[in-house]
């Protein structure tokens, strides 16, 4: 898992140990230092112009630089490193499970939308955080406003029974909008803590989709718009935390399939290109791999 990451990291803090080990770094060592690895970063799906930004966390902390007395090279390059790469991650991503106990304790329900191009491991994972949710004690209700997609309804009302929480759907077509509202509604009736719905991806993101997305986030009025993209897909995963950002601003970001995800890139970029924290990452098809993502323990996994 993240081999191409932790190979372009471990080859770039071998050079700059180099440069450290004979005098004071200058920005052009650690500029040299990139040369090389940088291809391999983005090999590794790092998007380019992260890339560039880890270069100029790494020549901020590290030029005009020496080793502190007392301390191991490897030690402090790697502290370098982890600092610079760490920087490039959002902080303060919500726990979705607290943010929604406490905004039920005050008598409304937790309205998370989600957003994402149809195949990324959208309705699976909106099914994780029912499970999470209910694991919990937390009750939910998932809501179906894709209305467009049939087998994105039948999905979602499967795994809503297979959890053992309501579901609402609609018919082909309907209004998308109104079906986050009804949702609502149905919650705010029963007394449930989270609404948890779901919205067309289609995989040419265009204008309309953007315009229904906004229609459906100016309706219900969501505590929490998440984003979900594939950590398989990419510089497209990027891309779609870019476009999607800027069409309807997202608050968060979970990243699916992590656990068959060799490179790594993806996660150290979306963050990085979007300003906004990794809520959760996808690490397997059950409703159980849900994982938080700790940048900082992320990023020393990295060097390790
Ligand atoms: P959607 O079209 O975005 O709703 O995608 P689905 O939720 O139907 O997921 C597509 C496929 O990806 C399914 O086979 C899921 O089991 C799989 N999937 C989703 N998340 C993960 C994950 O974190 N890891 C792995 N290995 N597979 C996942």
């Amino acid at each position: 898992m993240l081999e191409g990451v932790k190979r372009a990291l471990t080859r770039l803090a071998g050079s700059i140990k180099e440069k450290l080990e004979t005098k004071e770094v200058s920005e052009e060592d650690v500029r040299e230092a990139l040369e090389g690895v940088e291809y391999e970063l983005i090999d590794a799906n790092v998007a380019y112009d992260v890339v560039e930004r880890l270069a100029e966390e790494l020549v901020k902390r590290a030029a005009g630089t020496r080793i502190p007395r007392g301390r191991s090279v490897e030690e402090y390059v790697k502290e370098l490193l982890a600092s610079s790469m760490t920087s490039l991650f959002s902080a303060g991503a919500t726990d979705l499970a607290e943010a929604a106990a406490s905004k039920c304790a005050k008598g409304a329900p937790y309205v998370v939308v989600f957003f994402g191009v149809n195949g990324v491991g959208k309705t699976t994972t909106i099914a994780k955080v029912a499970y999470l949710l209910k694991s919990r004690g937390i009750s939910s209700v998932i809501a179906a406003a894709d209305t467009f997609r049939a087998g994105a309804q039948e999905q979602l009302r499967r795994h809503a029974e297979a959890i053992g929480v309501p579901f609402i759907g609609a018919s082909y077509g309907a209004d998308p909008a109104s079906v986050a509202y009804d949702a609502i509604q149905f919650a705010r009736s029963r007394g449930l803590c989270a609404v948890l719905i779901d919205t067309a991806g289609r995989m040419h993101v265009d204008k309309d989709l953007m315009d229904e997305l906004r229609k459906v986030v100016r309706v219900s009025k969501p505590d929490l718009k998440v984003l979900v993209v594939d950590a398989l897909t990419g510089n497209d995963a990027v891309e779609q935390a870019r476009q999607f950002n800027e069409g309807v601003g997202i608050d968060g970001i979970i990243v699916t399939k992590v656990d068959a995800d060799e490179k790594g890139g993806v996660l150290v970029s979306v963050s990085a290109v979007t300003g906004k924290p990794i809520l959760y990452i996808g690490t397997g098809q059950r409703y159980e791999d849900l994982e938080r993502l700790r940048p900082e323990e992320f990023v020393r996994n990295l060097l390790s």
